[in-house]
């Protein structure tokens, strides 16, 4: 039942070896933690995901498929959606114009809308998931980086991503923010998604994580579910 699958996966940056041997099984209505410290291959992965990046050896399966996917294009067409930290959003366009941003790359589940429609949507959604923005044509640059995290979660459901990848969601948010970031990942999981959620934070991934992979020097030093580990050790 995996949604997306890394087999024996290496990366190498001419004679660097990023990524080696690396196995990863995205579950639906999981989070998958990815840990590990600077340059352990983290981002490697999450580019290997999203399409910014080829893997040089093993295999990756979409939804059972071989894939290798040539640009972000691809792997969102193929439901992975990558929320990544400063650039979750457009910060120049408005909020409902953020939230339909994906649309022409998914091909969403309707034709053109206009902007009412557009509009009422956004805030449906938004509302759905407890957002509260009472302005939606204000630019998003002016919202706080949790709201940003979450309106791009919110879309990513809404625009039928099967997958979701989230890169330090919380790294750079205040306690409370990243309360609420760390509630929508829930929501995305008890949907149904599967998360891949790549932190530096360990008690973040404890508290949303069903399952740890611990990248070690481009290799997984230690993959555990929940039951599996505490955080005393
Ligand atoms: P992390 O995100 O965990 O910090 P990275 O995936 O960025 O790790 O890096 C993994 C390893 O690959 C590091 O040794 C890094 O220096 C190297 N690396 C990353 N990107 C490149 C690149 N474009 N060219 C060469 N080496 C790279
Ligand atoms: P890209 O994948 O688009 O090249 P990266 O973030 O991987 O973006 O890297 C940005 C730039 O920095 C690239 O030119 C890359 O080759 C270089 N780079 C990143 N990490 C390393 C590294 N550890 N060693 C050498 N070059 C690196």
């Amino acid at each position: 039942d995996a949604l997306a699958q890394l087999l024996d996966v290496g990366k190498a940056y001419g004679n660097v070896d990023a990524l080696r041997g690396v196995d990863l099984t995205v579950r639906p209505g999981e989070v998958t933690c990815v840990l590990g410290d600077n340059g352990a291959g983290k981002s490697t992965l999450i580019k290997i995901m999203s399409g910014l990046h080829d893997y040089t050896s093993g295999t990756m399966l979409v939804a059972g498929d071989e894939r290798h996917f040539s640009s972000p294009r691809q792997s969102l067409a193929s439901g992975i959606a990558t929320v990544y930290q400063d650039l979750a959003l457009a910060p120049l366009q408005s909020v409902w114009r953020n939230f339909f941003l994906g649309n022409e790359l998914t091909r969403g589940p309707f034709g053109v809308l206009d902007i009412k429609k557009m509009k009422a949507i956004c805030g449906e959604e938004l509302t759905k998931m407890g957002i509260v923005i009472p302005d939606l044509d204000r630019p998003v640059g002016g919202l706080s980086g949790g709201q940003k995290q979450c309106i791009a979660i919110a879309r990513a459901i809404y625009f039928g991503a099967k997958v979701i990848i989230l890169d330090e969601p919380t790294a750079a948010l205040g306690v409370k923010q990243s309360g609420v970031v760390l509630k929508y990942i829930q929501a995305a999981r008890d949907a149904g998604l599967g998360v891949v959620l790549i932190t530096h934070n360990p008690h973040h991934a404890y508290l949303v994580g069903n399952h740890f992979v611990v990248l070690k020097l481009g290799r997984v030093a230690l993959d555990a579910s929940k039951d599996e580990v505490s955080l005393d050790e």
